[in-house]
């Protein structure tokens, strides 16, 4: 009853099933987060084996079994009590927590809108004891036959919270949320045992393992396994380790992206955006890469005790984590040969086929999440990858020097300022030009079919990127400076990236009524037309320019010069030209893909052939 205005009624303590209804407000929000909650004290006690069976979507029942340490009669009272903890004692201990809980409220908050019946056994008993929680009262404790640990009942949850009840989604939709919810605990625990059933049939069964790998996959699908990258890194107090998809799995939503920090899940914007830039050029700007990252550093670095369910966390050192999430990713990612071999639709396409859910019956949520995860990323459109040297080897001549600019219809000679293909010709035998727009180069294991303008897009972006970085670019004097009139906003948008463009040898000088005379121009973009690179350039900062960092304008800024700057599709190629850029591609960082992400190389191995022709 609220009181009439200006009416109080006198200060009273609450009484303490009001009180942990109010805490359960902020803990139990809907059946997985029970689920969560005594997922986690059944690790905290040590379980090995866990099981979780749903019925109705948890609004019936949630019952976990453990096989943990389980709980002395005499202490059960206080394990339903508030703020009674086994795991920290001290305001110290809070600032250095090893275990999932400590708030000592998830099981009075439970309680207190539900009914619980806890069953218990510690090993040196003979039988265990159990005890039901009625309205936040408890029962008394008689003893009864069961296993060594614990297994807790939760029924009819938000009996006695209406609103809450009402808000619960179909049992599908909570019950999804409780299978995501063993997912985050079950990812970083490989060597725990998890099974979890819905209305009496298995819908995940995770036997406990120790290659963590087979754990991420069985729990996310098991087609992932082949193409997910380890991720081994170690820094300055920092361990990063987990499992980062191949370029080519990138998909429309960052569902697949998870960020577990001392084992622990969390949600973290900017080290998301941290994998999500590791990635830079590796897929499409809209792709989200499939990663799952563990993170490992001293308690006292970070606090967790920010939110109620403690998935945010606050870092001491704010910008480290990043970094390090940015390089360990990013390492991985250039140094290893992700040239991906070419697959046609068929059956014996792996990642095309319908995928194979571990388990006998795919619960609503795992099918669907595997469904558009295929769907946003069919195979012939999937962004490929690279192979690079894990350190670049020193930048070759070509093509500083740059080629003579011919006529598109001149006859293909050799140009003499092209490198004569290496004597031992890098592993390439044959190379022609197809369509005058398609490279098809033998190699030793099969052909690589190569796009002539991405690729050299790519390495154009890399020389100038490098170049832009640790110094100035080479320019070239205009025999005519290039006249260009600008509007008074192309102006404020000219002057913000002139430093940047004097980095990269774009001289200009300014004239009368807002017009400009460029003077000077990069040698490496010979190809290019001075005025009409500005112009594009400004049209698109002024588009998307206001909302850049530093950094992203100049990825903009390359991108655009790099485009102008790299041989086009159509133009005919000598094959002097088409092995000094297959040449170029090995040596080049994500020559796999063009600075847009997409593709610059399909590989067909031998064996990928053989396969496809139904030779073996
Ligand atoms: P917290 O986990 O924050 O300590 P809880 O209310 O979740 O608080 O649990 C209270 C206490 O009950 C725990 O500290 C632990 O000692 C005991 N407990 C709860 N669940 C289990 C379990 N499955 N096995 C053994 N002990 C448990
Ligand atoms: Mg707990």
């Amino acid at each position: 009853m609220t009181p009439p205005e200006n009416q109080r009624q006198s200060i009273a303590l609450l009484p303490p099933g009001l009180v942990n209804k109010i805490a359960a407000g902020e803990v139990v929000e809907r059946p997985a987060s029970v689920v969560k909650e005594l997922l986690e004290n059944s690790l905290d006690a040590g379980a090995t084996m866990l099981r979780v069976d749903i019925v109705d979507g948890g609004r019936t029942l949630i019952r976990i079994a453990d096989n943990g340490g389980g709980i002395p009669a005499a202490e059960i009272p206080l394990a339903f009590a508030q703020h009674a903890t086994s795991k920290i004692r001290t305001s110290e201990d809070l600032f250095a927590i090893a275990t999932m809980g400590f708030r000592g409220e998830a099981l009075a908050s439970i309680a207190s809108v539900s009914h619980v019946t806890m069953l218990t056994r510690q090993a040196e008993q003979a039988n265990g004891n159990s005890v039901e929680v009625r309205d936040s009262v408890l029962g008394p404790i008689t003893p009864c036959a069961c296993a060594v640990g614990t297994i807790i009942e939760v029924r009819d949850l938000f009996y006695s919270v209406p609103a809450r009840r009402k808000f619960m989604r179909s049992d599908a939709t909570e019950f999804s949320h409780c299978h995501e919810m063993l997912l985050r605990v079950a990812l970083p625990n490989p060597h725990v045992g998890f099974v979890l059933t819905h209305n009496g049939r298995t819908v995940t069964d995770l036997p406990p393992t120790t290659d963590h790998r087979k754990r991420v996959a069985a729990a996310l699908g098991d087609e992932l396994y082949d193409l997910f990258l380890p991720v081994d890194f170690d820094e300055r107090g920092v361990r990063i380790t987990g499992f980062v998809g191949k370029p080519e799995l990138a998909r429309a939503t960052s569902k697949l992206q998870y960020l577990f920090l001392n084992s622990r899940f969390i949600r973290d914007r900017s080290l998301l955006h941290a994998v999500k830039e590791s990635y830079r050029g590796l897929i499409e700007p809209s792709a989200q890469p499939v990663a799952v990252v563990f993170m490992e550093m001293a308690p006292d670095s970070f606090d967790v005790n920010v939110h109620p369910q403690k998935t945010e966390v606050r870092f001491r050192e704010s910008n480290g984590p990043y970094r390090n999430v940015l390089a360990a990713v990013r390492e991985k990612l250039l140094g290893t040969d992700l040239t991906p071999h070419m697959r046609v639709r068929g059956e014996s396409t792996p990642v095309a086929t319908e995928p194979q859910t571990t388990n006998e019956v795919a619960t609503p949520s795992t099918k669907d999440m595997l469904a558009d995860f295929w769907r946003a990323a069919p195979v012939e459109q999937r962004p490929l990858e690279f192979a690079s040297l894990p350190a670049a080897p020193p930048v070759p001549a070509w093509p500083e020097t740059p080629m003579p600019q011919r006529e598109a219809s001149s006859p293909v000679v050799e140009s003499p300022a092209v490198p004569p293909p290496a004597p031992d010709n890098h592993g390439i035998k044959h190379v022609a030009q197809f369509h005058n727009t398609y490279i098809v180069a033998e190699t030793e294991e099969g052909i690589l079919i190569l796009d002539q303008h991405a690729l050299h897009e790519r390495i154009i972006y890399q020389e100038m990127f490098a170049r832009a970085t640790s110094g100035k670019l080479e320019s070239q004097r205009l025999l005519l400076p290039e006249i260009i009139s600008l509007t008074p906003r192309h102006q404020a948008v000219l002057e913000q990236v002139q430093p940047l463009l004097e980095k990269l040898g774009v001289e200009y000088t300014q004239l009368d009524q807002g017009a400009i005379a460029i003077q000077s121009f990069p040698t490496l973009m010979y190809r290019a037309r001075p005025h009409e690179f500005i112009r594009e350039l400004l049209d698109k900062l002024l588009e998307v320019g206001s909302r850049l960092t530093q950094e992203e304008l100049l990825h903009e800024v390359l991108d655009m010069a790099s485009c102008k700057a790299a041989i086009k599709a159509g133009m005919p190629l000598s094959e002097g030209e088409m092995r000094a850029l297959l040449i170029r591609r090995d040596q080049t960082e994500r020559g796999s893909n063009c600075p847009h992400g997409r593709p610059t190389t399909l590989r067909f191995t031998i064996a990928d052939l053989e396969k496809q022709f139904k030779r073996r």
